[in-house]
């Protein structure tokens, strides 16, 4: 059993809040929602969950089953069990799926020969041709590739909470439909915690969540159970009123 617990994490850039104090807990084998228009700092606090460099931490607390992981480096977050699947996920030239995951399966203690055999078995859950995963990570590949991909990665990893940033971006409705069953079965058999942030009401028709959080201006507004999520397709963000729009 494990538990992601944020509490009142605030954060932002240089001269700009942006997190004003969330607070959220995930356990295994739950999925949450967490929802919010352009600009609610959906993606912020998902980069300072895992740690991406840049921000500034002003307040608050994470911790994955009791331990603080703010102001620790991203990878040790990674081997303490955190994943991040990222909206934009980024090219690595020169570097394959099967290196960068048999490196981790390294550092994790595990055997980096598996690697290929669970690549090609995760790949074909999520629909993604093989061949793609000998090329450079990333590279030349279309969004929803690169999406699948993620989830290629968190299944390989194993984690123990994962953050899935927008992953249901540029993905059409068969791709959609198995990251999801995939997703969801990693949550229901592998116990892993999942916050799947989106904007869309479309992700939650096919990965079914237990709980649903809207973030408004970097504050979690309400949080319900997954009617919230089609209350929120019906009345949109605006009965949240309008300061989170700047
Ligand atoms: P969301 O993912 O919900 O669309 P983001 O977390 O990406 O929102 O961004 C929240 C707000 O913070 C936006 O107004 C965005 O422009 C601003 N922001 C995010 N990152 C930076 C940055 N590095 N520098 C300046 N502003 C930023
Ligand atoms: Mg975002």
């Amino acid at each position: 059993m494990s538990e992601l617990v944020v509490e009142g994490l605030r954060a932002g850039v240089a001269g700009l809040e942006i997190l004003r104090g969330v607070d959220l807990e995930v356990r295994s084998g739950e999925v949450h929602a967490v929802m919010g228009p352009n600009g609610s700092g959906k993606s912020t606090l998902s980069h300072v969950i895992a740690g991406r460099p840049g921000y500034e931490v002003t307040g608050g607390s994470v911790r994955l089953d009791g331990v603080e992981l703010l102001g620790r480096p991203a990878w040790e977050r990674a081997r303490a069990g955190l994943f991040l699947a990222l909206q934009y996920p980024i090219e690595v030239p020169g570097v394959t799926m099967v290196q960068a995951l048999g490196e981790s399966l390294r550092a994790a203690g595990r055997d980096p020969g598996e690697v290929g055999a669970l690549i090609a078995s995760e790949a074909s859950a999520v629909g993604l041709d093989e061949a793609f995963l000998s090329r450079p990570l990333n590279v030349d590949l279309s969004g929803g590739e690169r999406k699948r991909n993620e989830i290629v990665q968190m299944g390989v990893l194993g984690p123990r909470i994962a953050v899935l940033d927008e992953i249901d971006s540029g993905l059409d409705v068969d791709a959609l439909r198995a990251v999801s069953r995939r997703v969801a079965e990693m949550a229901a058999h592998g116990g892993v915690g999942v916050l799947a942030i989106t904007h869309y009401q479309r992700l939650l028709s096919e990965l079914p969540v237990t709980r649903v959080h809207v973030l408004q201006a970097g504050r979690v507004v309400q949080t319900g159970g997954p009617e919230l999520a089609f209350e929120l397709e019906r009345t949109g963000y605006a009965a949240y009123g309008a300061e989170g729009a700047a």
